[in-house]
């Protein structure tokens, strides 16, 4: 089996704060996920906002450094120890892209110039070389090339330049594209033709996706694997559909639970944790226990192991069994 997705003891440490009062947030604290397969998946990273998704999805991307462990893509290290070198080879694994297609291209520059460096980079130089990879990336995403060139951002709508960021982060051919918040600085009426793009690219060019979101029902509807996290740590994963179809951590629950009632998305995008989120990080046990209906004195005290499950998901909880119980999922 091809290692899709593999960190192992995954930490990367920020301190927030002045000299006076400086906390150390473990924006990923220990963090531990395999997935592996023969087949493209589609593997989202779910969790409230501080919740170290983007983080991980940065690590992974090599836009900050770990402070320790590793993260492996399709079998190669590609963050921390015995990552590889060259940059080449790491383009071809694995392609980014971001929330806002706006920002992802600046007003005064043609998008088709960006289509165009990133086949330069990975080594089309001839004019039909480039012209054929763009054609074929923009054709894969429903877009020609004649539509596209010499136009700028401003003249696409934010659907469709989404789109143009899709064609160019496939022109290398990657194995997986981290997507993070792909579709959430997008019209609603649209996002879903994102979200399907997500799946006939993943069936007809076996590309993978590490999908970050808030949106639970479009991580329901296009992923195989799901991973929630809550302050710096991994607290269920496993198969989408067995996760929220029926959640076993009461993190998750939770979230599920406030979805349904409130339908309410997540905001925040600064780095200032809140008091009360500083010091969930420092908790050395279970991080989600001032939360928790089912707190014990050993949440307080250890942190709970990865428990594994008959359905073969991991719950990061002491009493795993207990709060599938409290669902009445279980005799
Ligand atoms: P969101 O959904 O809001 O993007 P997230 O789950 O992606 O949240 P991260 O952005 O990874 O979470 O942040 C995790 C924690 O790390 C937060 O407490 C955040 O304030 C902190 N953090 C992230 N980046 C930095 C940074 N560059 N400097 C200091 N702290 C940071
Ligand atoms: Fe709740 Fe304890 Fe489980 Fe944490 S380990 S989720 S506090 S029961």
């Amino acid at each position: 089996m091809i290692t899709v997705l593999k960190t192992t003891n995954l930490n990367k440490f920020y301190r927030l704060g002045g000299l006076v009062k400086r906390v150390r947030i473990n924006a990923l604290d220990d963090v531990n996920l395999s997935v592996q397969s023969n087949k493209p998946v589609i593997i989202s990273l779910v969790g409230e906002s501080g919740s170290g998704k983007t983080t991980l999805a940065k690590v992974i991307l090599r836009l900050v450094k770990p402070t320790s462990g590793s993260a492996t893509i399709y079998d190669q290290v590609v963050a921390g120890e015995g990552a590889i070198p060259s940059r080449k080879e790491f383009l071809s694994t694995l392609q980014p892209i971001f929330q806002n297609p706006f920002e992802a291209f600046s007003a005064y520059r043609t998008v088709d110039s960006y289509l165009q460096r990133t086949a330069n980079r990975i080594g089309h130089k001839s004019g039909s070389g480039v012209s054929a990879a763009l054609d074929e990336a923009l054709n894969s995403v429903g877009l020609k090339y004649a539509d596209v060139k010499g136009k700028y951002p401003n003249q696409f709508s934010g659907g469709e330049l989404q789109r143009v960021s899709i064609a160019r982060a496939l022109i290398p051919k990657p194995k997986i594209i981290i997507a993070d918040e792909p579709v959430s600085m997008i019209d609603a009426s649209l996002r879903m033709n994102i979200i399907n793009l997500f799946l006939s690219l993943k069936e007809d060019f076996n590309t993978s996706f590490l999908y970050i979101t808030h949106d639970l029902a479009t991580a329901y509807y296009v992923s195989d694997y799901i991973a929630v996290m809550y302050r710096g740590t991994i607290v269920e994963f496993g198969n989408a559909r067995d996760i929220l179809g029926s959640p076993q951590h009461p993190y998750t629950q939770l979230l599920l639970d406030s979805i349904a009632v409130t339908n309410r998305k997540w905001e925040r995008k600064t780095y200032k944790a809140s008091d009360i989120e500083a010091k969930e990080f420092q908790f050395s046990g279970c991080r989600f226990r001032n939360r928790c209906p089912y707190a014990e004195a050993i949440c307080k005290e250890e942190r709970p192991p990865a428990l594994r499950q008959e359905d073969g998901r991991e719950v990061y909880c002491h009493f795993a069994d207990k709060t599938r119980l409290a669902k009445g999922e279980a005799a």
